[in-house]
């Protein structure tokens, strides 16, 4: 039987310092127009994609229904049961509040970093789609308005389980000619069969060459047909980094991603301004605090926010306007359903800074069987929905065939 999550034991429930729910604050049931709605449920469904994605829904009592979802991780649905009771009989329309309550109510058991954020990210990209159906506006215009009516997608690429430079520039000609795109990623952290120690971080001599030939390879075959990007995973050492970096510095290289791994933003700066190669990090920060130093002390001429598990649509808009502060565009990580992707893209088409949005199921034949009416990725791009709220309607037949085992559907 599955357990109740609800009936723990709130921490915060006595007493604290800065509550915000509707009650504490004085917002009260006046606004009229339709909008004076309050928040009946939520519930979770996990799918079996090419990541575990986690479906999240937010029922109201206008019968109205906003989807979101939130960043794979074990424990987000519990985690969004926990936080349900904290946002029933709230209303929707309060998002910003609504995303601060959920924050500090759980402020003690994981809300600065980590699944927490993305659980109540979930939460607050199916209020966006919420609030927008209830305003008869589509999402973006919830985030100030558009910037373009297309928002351009890149194409994670893989090259194959033996990753040589042929077999990678084989790839980005595939994926530019049969389906289009003018953006990708490869990696960069695989074999090369001149590895003698997996764990100490540091890049032999042959190591960098075979990785700067795939560099090389890949964007010699692609010319000026497509943009192309490189991650590196977290992997290697600083001073190998600032060696591979180097190596590709005159490569077509749009970005090189994550070289370094990621705790130590020091490293990450002094890898980023020893080179003229761009540098890409900030898909394992979380909430607008933690890209901050990245931008700040300009440790990166590229950020990567993934939008379910930084925080959600506000939270990436909000590091957003910080990057542009320093002048740094935003592409966005992106490995979710069809939900997060198309939520990435209403806040990619409400900033200006946007360089694309990441694709990352292009291998999954059933990525757009999730959902009703035409392909949204068409040429490498999104053109944005005019529709309210996200403008994308969930296929539950499809919904319900890709399930996790043991899931159940939404009501
Ligand atoms: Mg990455």
């Amino acid at each position: 039987m599955a357990k109740d999550y609800t009936t723990l034991r709130d921490p915060n429930a006595e007493y604290t310092m800065r509550e915000l729910s509707a009650e504490t604050m004085g917002v009260q049931a006046k606004r009229g127009g339709g909008r004076d709605v309050e928040i009946t449920d939520v519930q979770t469904t996990m799918l079996d994609g090419n990541f575990p994605w986690t479906l999240v829904r937010v029922y109201t009592d206008a019968g109205i229904v906003g989807t979101g979802e939130a960043y794979w991780g074990a424990g987000v649905p519990e985690i969004i049961e926990r936080m349900t009771p904290f946002i029933v009989g709230e209303n929707p329309l309060d998002i910003d509040r609504l995303f601060e309550h959920l924050v500090q109510k759980t402020s003690g058991e994981g809300s600065i970093e980590g699944v927490t954020v993305s659980a109540i990210a979930g939460i607050e990209v199916a209020l966006h789609d919420l609030a927008g159906k209830i305003l008869e506006v589509p999402a973006y215009q919830l985030l100030g308005g558009k910037y373009r009516d297309r928002v351009r997608v890149y194409c994670d690429c893989h090259a194959g389980e033996e990753s040589e430079p042929e077999s990678n520039a084989a790839e980005a000609e595939r994926v530019i000619e049969e389906l289009g795109y003018d953006a990708l990623k490869f990696d960069l952290d695989v074999p090369s069969g001149h590895e003698k120690d997996r764990a100490n971080r540091h890049l032999r001599g042959p190591e960098v060459k075979h990785k700067a030939e795939i560099v090389r390879a890949v964007t010699d075959r692609i010319g000026d047909r497509a943009d192309a990007a490189f991650d590196c995973h977290w992997t290697f050492s600083a001073g190998s980094a600032k060696r591979l970096a180097r190596e590709i510095e005159d490569l077509d290289v749009w970005w090189l991603e994550d070289p370094v791994p990621p705790e130590n933003h020091d490293v990450q700066r002094e890898v980023t301004q020893h080179t003229t190669t761009p540098v890409a990090a900030g898909e394992n920060v979380y909430r607008k605090h933690g890209p901050r130093r990245l931008l700040e002390e300009q440790a990166v001429d590229v950020i990567a926010p993934d939008l379910p598990k930084v925080g959600g649509m506000r939270e990436t808009r909000k590091i957003a306007d910080m990057a542009d502060t320093y002048y740094v565009p935003v592409a966005m990580h992106n490995v979710s359903s069809p939900v997060g992707t198309m939520a990435s893209a209403h806040v990619a088409t409400a900033i200006p800074n946007s360089l694309a949005v990441e694709f990352h199921s292009y291998e999954l034949e059933w990525w757009d069987d999730l959902y009703e009416g035409t392909p949204i990725i068409e040429d490498g791009h999104i053109e944005i929905p005019e529709e309210p709220g996200l403008g994308l309607t969930l296929d539950m037949d499809a919904v319900e065939e890709h399930m996790v085992a043991g899931e159940s559907l939404f009501d």
